[in-house]
């Protein structure tokens, strides 16, 4: 049963820093549901809720089975559905158009993650997401993409990306992210507001108690949530498929997330692959 709870809107902090990206924006406070809905589960006791407009229903349906059919996506969705102590919500809207988002955090009093949300856009089989950031997604997305990879496996992607945002919120130390949420807009307002000064001696501080700057935590949890999604387009794609995608994320991360190429092992995975170099 859960006591006390609190929620926190933290990835809308993100949204002020950077503006772009699949996922980097929380739902405006105030938005109305779709409706009518088809809510396989509607009480709040845990496990995964969906929350999919009937129209939608059908799309929605395709992505979750392309999720499914992978031992690693099928036990990433089984951990959230057998949890009593954890609601996970996901939507479908038609607002998010091409992107997703995770947000809505609530925790206990004791600080445990108690539920999160996530929202899919109705278009999520589409679009490009940039390189920089989603160097996996971006590698999926057409035209650069084979064009044997169906749209269904880019919009599994994006939805376990997202489902790595939960996993990351999951594992934060409690209180983490509530931290996060108060500072990070301080950091903003005073980064605006001072001649865009990152080295003026309260960002300093602010950045000591973060752990970064609001961009850099951002980047690595977008980073790790590409991982998850490399995971699920390993288990895939056909060697054939896999070997073009895995040459595209390379160049991405040498492009634009050089620092981030050691959290993706492609060595193992162009070796498991049997690609050409
Ligand atoms: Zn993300």
């Amino acid at each position: 049963m859960v006591r006390g709870v609190r929620s926190v809107f933290v990835r809308s902090a993100f949204a002020v820093s950077l503006v772009f990206g699949l996922c980097s924006s929380a739902l405006p406070h105030g938005l109305v549901a779709d409706a009518p809905a088809d809510t396989m589960l509607s009480s709040s006791s845990g496990g995964i809720r969906e929350d999919v407009p009937k129209r939608f229903r059908p799309r929605f349906d395709k992505w979750k089975s392309e999720l499914l059919v992978t031992p690693y996506g099928k036990q990433a969705w089984e951990r959230f559905a057998g949890r009593r102590d954890f609601t996970l919500t996901i939507r479908v809207s038609e607002e998010r158009g091409k992107g997703a988002a995770t947000d809505k955090f609530v925790w206990d009093d004791d600080g445990n993650l108690v539920a999160a949300t996530i929202t899919l856009g109705t278009e999520l089989d589409g679009g490009v997401p940039p390189p920089v950031y989603y160097p996996v997604l971006n590698a999926l997305s057409q035209p650069a993409a084979s064009p044997s990879i169906r749209p269904t496996v880019f919009a599994a992607a994006k939805l376990i990306h997202e489902i790595g945002h939960v996993e990351q919120a999951a594992a934060a130390a409690a209180g983490v992210l509530e931290k996060e949420s108060r500072l990070v807009p301080k950091y903003i307002e005073i980064f605006l507001n001072n001649g865009l000064d990152a080295n003026d001696r309260r960002l300093l501080d602010l950045r000591q108690q973060l752990g970064g700057t609001p961009t850099q935590l951002w980047e690595e949890r977008e980073y790790n949530s590409e991982v998850v999604a490399m995971r699920y387009v390993t288990e895939r794609l056909s060697d054939e498929d896999l070997c073009l995608v895995l040459h595209k994320v390379r160049e991405n991360l040498e492009t634009y997330g050089s620092a981030f190429e050691s959290k993706f092992d492609l060595a193992r995975e162009f070796a498991s692959a049997a690609c050409r170099r």
